[in-house]
């Protein structure tokens, strides 16, 4: 006999939902701030506990609940929102009538709703799918929803979980993405007593200012392109500020928050060319889409969308940032393109003989050639003993960034000065930091830098951590942070540049110990910031200092990055690319 088909019953295929629908506490957080958003709320509140794994409440002053309804609303495919069965006109964020159940399914779910102009509250109380009964209640107008213990009664799914640190993160990052959607409503997000932010109706610009830090923000730039019937707005900012992970990206399509990876390989496409590798763009942007053209039931937790024109929305982002990025204030801090094919052979040698001896070719190569764009070289005179160095004795500065010498064999040596830097003090910090404490030079006047206050929070944890590395930093009110003292060997630090990339690193990463664990990224994190950089000009000395530096320092051919720090170019392969061997 092959074995029976059965129907499963309601609470396992709303434990299956559930499954889809409320991955983590943040997914819980999202449905219940999209159910207040859908009931025309204009203020809603989030306070959770233990990253919401203990208890997550939303409370909204919206259309509420009628009492009747109450046990409807938590029944599975029970919604008030899809008037449009073809699943054509989606207008509202849910539609589905699968959020209630699901969180019901998994956790201890209580609503209490008052619609405007009733006497009183109604509750209702669902516990791991168990329904108890509606019975009367002290309440503000509008919805206050419930939730506790979640994944109790899904044990499966408990044990996913991260630590509450991490999941406060994530539920954090859901809720700043709905709070950018929708800048007309008040969001106030309270996690473990502390206001993680607190925002009335605002404008849009002011959202985005409030969300993504008000200095970030006075640097992006407003866009507003059409491509047929489809719209994008927004803000984003010039190549020149970038951030360490995509934490400064939102993506709102037709008023919907998403994390659509096609969205982001747009915008990864648009500043390619602009950006180092490694570095992320900073966005706020907007789609407004003919509903026909969009499909919003893609995945469950419908953060993902299907474009009928997918190919056409890229085109629109990557043109309407590409024009924003042809902008004076932005090209202004990009430096100009690499001169074409500088690497000529000197003019006073004739083809077919052998090539000079290389001093002299050094010297015949920058009287020659250098003169045809001064502006971007500044030839020097190479000291002769320094050719018998590896990487030979520089002769000259290209655009600023790129330092050019030449070896006793004959190879020439492109050096990114930056690059190089990046990983001479990323070793030395390593050094340092491993020897015990990297040395720290306390400044003059502190600087506050003023942060997101998650993102101070996040810093200030790890505030003991940071002071081995030089980094001495203090809680300075909500959303600030006091810089006592910097590592010593920086330069000219941007101290505001790099809270932020660490805190970025942090929230990435998540866990408690972040710092610790992620040590490299930290260190490669601080060496790129107090590292000189391209566009400065060099002293002979300097440049010779950096390339004899470079020749003893391990893993110097490449940066912290990866991307290689000098390019050398041996008198052989020359040679071979001139046709002059080989042939
Ligand atoms: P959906 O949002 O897809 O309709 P849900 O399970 O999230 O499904 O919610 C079911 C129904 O409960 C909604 O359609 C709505 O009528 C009602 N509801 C849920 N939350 C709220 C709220 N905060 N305010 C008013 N009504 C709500
Ligand atoms: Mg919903």
């Amino acid at each position: 006999m092959p074995p029976a088909i059965r129907l499963l019953s309601p609470a396992t295929i709303n434990r299956i939902a559930a499954g889809e629908v409320i991955e983590r506490p943040a997914a819980a957080v999202k449905e219940l701030v999209e159910n207040a958003l859908d009931a025309g709320a204009s203020r809603i509140e989030i306070i959770l506990t233990s990253g919401g794994i203990a208890r997550i409440e939303v409370i909204d002053n919206g259309c509420g609940i009628a009492q009747s309804q109450l046990a409807l609303a938590i029944e599975r495919h029970a919604t008030s929102k899809l008037a449009d069965e073809a699943l054509v006109r989606i207008s509202t964020l849910g539609f589905r009538g699968e959020a209630l159940p699901s969180i019901a399914a998994a956790a201890r779910l209580t609503l209490i709703s008052r619609p405007p102009g009733q006497d009183a509250a109604a509750r209702i109380t669902v516990a791991g799918g168990a329904v108890g009964a509606v019975s009367p209640a002290a309440g503000a107008d509008g919805t206050r929803a419930i939730v506790e213990d979640l994944f109790y009664a899904t044990p499966a799914r408990k044990k996913f979980l991260r630590t509450p640190r991490a999941e406060a993160d994530a539920a954090e990052r859901a809720v700043w993405r709905l709070a950018l959607s929708a800048p007309g409503v008040a969001f106030r997000l309270v996690s473990d007593e502390r206001v993680m932010f607190d925002v009335p109706a605002q404008a849009e610009p002011a959202r985005v200012a409030a969300l993504f830090g008000r200095e970030t923000a006075a640097a992006m730039l407003p866009l507003d392109a059409w491509r047929e019937d489809i719209r994008l707005t927004g803000l984003a900012a010039p190549a020149s500020l970038t951030r360490a992970t995509m934490a400064l990206q939102s993506f709102v399509v037709n008023g919907r928050p998403v994390l659509d990876p096609q969205l982001r390989m747009s915008l990864r496409l648009a500043y390619r060319d602009v950006i180092a590798p490694g570095r992320h763009p900073i966005a706020a942007l907007r789609l407004e889409i003919p509903e026909d053209a969009l499909d919003v039931n893609v995945h469950p937790a419908k953060t993902e969308l299907r474009f009928a024109d997918a190919g056409g929305i890229r085109s629109l982002i990557m043109g309407a940032i590409g024009r924003l990025l042809e902008r004076p204030v932005s090209l202004a801090a990009a430096p100009p393109a690499f001169p074409s094919l500088a690497l000529r052979p000197p003019a006073s040698t004739t083809p077919g003989t052998m090539p000079a001896p290389p001093s002299a070719a050094a010297r015949g190569f920058a009287e020659a050639e250098f003169a045809s764009f001064a502006p971007a070289a500044r030839q020097i005179t190479p000291d002769p003993t320094l050719t018998t160095h590896p990487l030979g004795a520089p002769v000259a500065q290209i655009l600023d960034t790129y330092i050019l010498s030449v070896a006793a064999d004959g190879a020439l040596v492109i050096t990114d000065q930056h690059a190089a830097h990046e990983r001479l003090t990323e070793e030395r910090l390593r050094a340092e930091f491993s020897a015990g404490r990297v040395a720290s030079q306390p400044l003059l006047v502190p600087v506050v830098v003023d942060l997101p206050p998650a993102d101070a929070m996040r810093l200030l944890a790890q505030a003991a951590t940071l002071a081995r590395l030089g980094l001495e930093i203090e809680a300075f009110g909500p959303g600030a942070v006091l810089v006592r003292a910097l590592p010593a060997a920086l330069k000219n630090p941007d101290a505001a540049g790099l809270l932020r990339d660490l805190a970025d690193e942090f929230a990435e990463h998540g866990t408690p110990a972040a710092l610790e664990a992620h040590l490299d990224s930290a260190l490669a994190r601080l060496a790129c910031h107090r590292s000189i950089r391209a566009g400065r000009r060099l002293t002979p000395e300097e440049m010779s200092a950096l390339l004899r530096d470079m020749e003893a320092t391990p893993r110097a051919g490449t940066c912290s990055h990866g991307r290689p720090t000098f390019l050398k170019l041996s008198r052989a392969e020359l040679e071979k690319m001139f046709g002059r061997r080989g042939m």
